[in-house]
């Protein structure tokens, strides 16, 4: 909409249409002339204090398996005041690149680590934070991936998932904080963890999350320990159900596709990781087409080096494009003679808007939440703007929505969540970024090292 404004009143949008039909009158009235304003986006998949590890030489030029190995036991280094430090700088990269509701995947808790600093952290920056108790207890000498030194005792995750739950989630509609439980992988969790861990999400009404299909390596790993495939294995365990999403999901036949959109569960696309990590390509337009809840992540900043919303949306396009032209058609055979270009395929292609919509009201479907997602009366104030006269959109103003995603992406002038602002002028207001960042580089540098105490501290 041309000239089109919203107005809120305590975080909840009241109206929206031509800026002259709103109330002229307001606590705080932001002229966002030449901009372009945009639903908040929504990330469903992220490991926050991977910001503290990002570039890693040993893991630049490795898929999953030995990527995780190179760095379980430095990420086990995390301390708390580490991890506010990366919670502040992921969540900051996110807010500036236009995103509004955050999902991190945290499940590696040691030297007093909890997810309660990082609640604290997004409390301060004012993200919509959506934190898991995450988990791993499936050690070496289990025949998990990770070393013993970095899973916890099952016992004390179950307790302390509970405990998570009853102190932070909150359902309500403007929820700013929920929990949801997140074991971590096929091979880095027992069964029982993951039976007893979607038995407490549902006696107590929280979503659960997993990294499934998301390389070979792990297909191998289900199907030499238990004989069956990933989606089978988790449907064996009750976690084939409308209130799951799974990141990543690329590996999947088309009978899977089927059993995920019977199920209603949802799936985490994170193009960026799945090209860092030569993961493969998901089938999101597959997903799309037969009703699998798709939202985008950015995952964590090991395996992306950044937590730009944006520039997610346009490698989803891209990334789906790139499968398009490389794989047989998605439709029926008779199709597979037929260019891409073809108006019979062109369903098959990604747009500009649908990869926004799967940064917004995918990733709301995703969460599990009617309140978030789009700019719409009741629905909460969660959006961003971006300056549409400079260099990197001359050119393209025929179509500015989709010049967001076409063009190299930028970052945001304001993001407004739950009404307030949190960046302004391209500025995050609500911290002071500059000692975090240099307080998050001494961490950094110190934990690759395998030292617990930042250098000149
Ligand atoms: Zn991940």
């Amino acid at each position: 909409m041309k000239d089109g404004g919203l107005f809120a009143v305590d975080g909840i949008i009241q109206q929206v249409g031509s800026t002259a039909e709103l109330p002229q009158q307001a606590d705080v009235v932001l002229d966002l002339s030449g901009q372009i304003a945009l639903p908040g986006l929504i990330n469903t998949h992220h490991h926050l204090n991977q910001t503290l590890f990002r570039n890693l030489p040993g893991a630049q030029n490795n898929n999953l398996f030995p990527w995780l190995k190179a760095q379980y036991n430095i990420w086990a280094g995390t301390t708390p005041p580490a991890s506010r430090a990366s919670t502040l700088v992921g969540l900051a990269e996110l807010a500036a690149s236009g995103c509004t509701t955050a999902f991190d995947h945290s499940y590696l808790f040691k030297n007093g680590n909890t997810i309660d600093c990082q609640i604290e952290a997004a409390k301060e920056i004012g993200m919509r934070f959506h934190a898991s108790r995450g988990s791993m207890s499936l050690g070496e000498s289990k025949g998990g991936l990770p070393p013993d030194a970095c899973v916890e005792d099952e016992d004390f995750i179950l307790k302390d998932s509970q405990r998570a739950i009853e102190q932070y989630h909150d359902p309500s509609i403007g929820s700013m904080t929920q929990i949801a439980l997140a074991p971590c992988s096929p091979f880095s969790v027992s069964a029982d963890l993951l039976k007893e861990s979607a038995s407490i999400a549902r006696s107590s009404g929280v979503r659960l999350h997993t990294h499934l299909c998301e390389t070979l390596e792990e297909e191998r790993f289900t199907l030499e320990r238990f004989q069956l495939r990933p989606i089978d294995w988790m449907d064996s365990l009750g976690w084939l159900e409308a209130d799951v999403w799974f990141a990543h999901a690329v590996h999947v036949d088309d009978d899977e596709i089927k059993k995920m959109a019977n199920a209603r569960c949802g799936v985490a696309h994170c193009p960026c990781s799945n090209m860092r990590l030569a993961s493969g390509i998901a089938p999101v337009k597959k997903y799309m087409a037969s009703g699998v809840k798709v939202g985008l992540g950015v995952d964590g900043s090991a395996s992306n080096d950044s937590s730009h919303m944006l520039q997610e949306v346009r490698q989803a396009m891209l990334l789906a494009r790139l499968r398009l032209g490389l794989l047989p058609p998605e439709g029926p055979v008779k199709y597979s003679q037929l260019p891409v270009t073809h108006p019979l395929r062109a369903a098959e292609w990604m747009t500009a808007r649908e990869a926004l919509e799967l940064a917004t009201i995918g990733g709301a479907k995703v969460l599990g939440r009617s309140d978030i997602g789009s700019l719409e009366p009741g629905k909460c104030a969660d959006f961003f703007s971006i300056n549409l006269h400079t260099i990197d959109y001359a050119g393209a103003l025929h179509d500015p929505v989709a010049a967001t995603v076409f063009c190299a992406p930028q970052k945001a002038e304001y993001t407004i969540i739950n009404g307030r602002i949190v960046v302004e002028n391209g500025r995050v207001a609500t911290v002071d970024m500059e000692p975090v960042v240099e307080e998050h580089n001494r961490w950094s540098l110190a934990l690759a090292r395998k030292s617990h105490e930042p250098i000149g501290s």
